[in-house]
């Protein structure tokens, strides 16, 4: 068999970044405002510091403002709740982008839950994993996003495929397997507890890696002419798919880095000029 087909990640976050900068330069002309996204950090963990600069420098390319609030690590849950309630309630911010991990003395799901779902373009609330489950307009969680957006962009109809995701973290796996749901996927998750994952992964026809284990999926269980999509970044660039062997059976697949990554930050900065539309639509 020949060697899959290279999902190209850069290219289209490419794509989707000057669509996006042409939609946010639109939006500016016609109401005299940039879109702003809100970057909230919590301490200085080195790769948060280094995400969130990231993700700031993308804004500034697409033609988003951003407004970063650099809290102390000893800040506590109730003034992190107060700060994303003060951001939620500005009109002049339209997307709001808290950087996790937070520290462990942080109740995150509760300083989650303080962002406006209209706000949350990183797609973290109960709120958007809700409309995300039914498959309903909302935000979508930035990477699984980015898979779906990927998958489309090469044809790949996941409408009664077999769909592995490995992973079940909330911002990673278990919303890729919801979107694969919502579009008729016939989906199976694994985990740390699953006990055979070699067998499962030779069942699937879309395998999405989200795990955070180096290479942990071998070539010899991926069933050939699968869609192997390796969210998985791991030191020294190494995804969670053992690339070398499965390039060679799969028929479509994800480099890393190059693959998912890009499109993480490109769905992000799509949600929102999406968010600034319509809260300009809304008066
Ligand atoms: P996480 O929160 O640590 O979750 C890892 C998941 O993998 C958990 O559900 C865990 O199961 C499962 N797991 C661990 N060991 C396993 C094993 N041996 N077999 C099967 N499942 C196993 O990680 P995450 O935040 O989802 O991130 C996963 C990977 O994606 C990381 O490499 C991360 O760097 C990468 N990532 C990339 C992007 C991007 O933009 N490209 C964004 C986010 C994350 P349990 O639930 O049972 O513990």
């Amino acid at each position: 068999m020949s060697q899959a087909r290279i999902m190209d990640g850069t290219a289209l976050a490419r794509r989707i970044v000057e669509e996006t900068a042409e939609r946010a330069a639109d939006l500016t002309a016609r109401t005299g405002r940039a879109p702003c996204l809100a970057t909230v950090l919590v301490g200085e963990d080195p790769a948060s510091v280094t995400y969130v600069r990231m993700k700031r420098n993308r804004c500034r390319t697409a033609g988003i403002e951003s407004r970063h609030v650099a809290l102390p690590g000893a800040t506590t849950t109730e003034q992190l709740v107060g700060t994303l309630r003060e951001l939620s309630a500005d009109p002049t911010v339209h997307g709001i982008l808290l950087q996790h991990p937070m520290g462990a003395h942080i109740d995150e799901r509760a300083a989650f839950e303080a962002i406006a779902p209209e706000k949350d373009v990183d797609g973290v609330t109960f709120a958007s994993f809700a409309t995300m489950s039914f498959g309903l307009p909302g935000f979508v969680s930035c990477t699984p996003g980015g898979i779906m957006r990927l998958l489309d962009a090469y044809d790949v109809d996941p409408a009664g495929k077999r769909a592995v995701v490995v992973g079940r973290s909330a911002i990673l796996g278990k919303p890729a397997g919801m979107l694969l749901l919502a579009r008729d996927a016939t989906v199976t998750y694994c985990h740390s507890r699953t006990s055979d994952l070699s067998a499962a992964v030779r069942e699937a026809d879309i395998v999405v890696a989200a795990v955070g284990r180096p290479r942990l999926i071998r070539g010899q269980d991926i069933k050939p002419g699968a869609v192997v999509v390796d969210a998985g970044y791991n030191e020294g660039n190494v995804g969670d798919v053992d690339f070398d062997s499965a390039v060679e059976r799969a028929s479509l697949i994800t480099p890393v880095p190059g693959g998912v990554g890009p499109m993480t930050i490109a769905t992000l900065l799509e949600q929102t000029v999406t968010a600034a539309e319509t809260a300009a639509q809304q008066g």
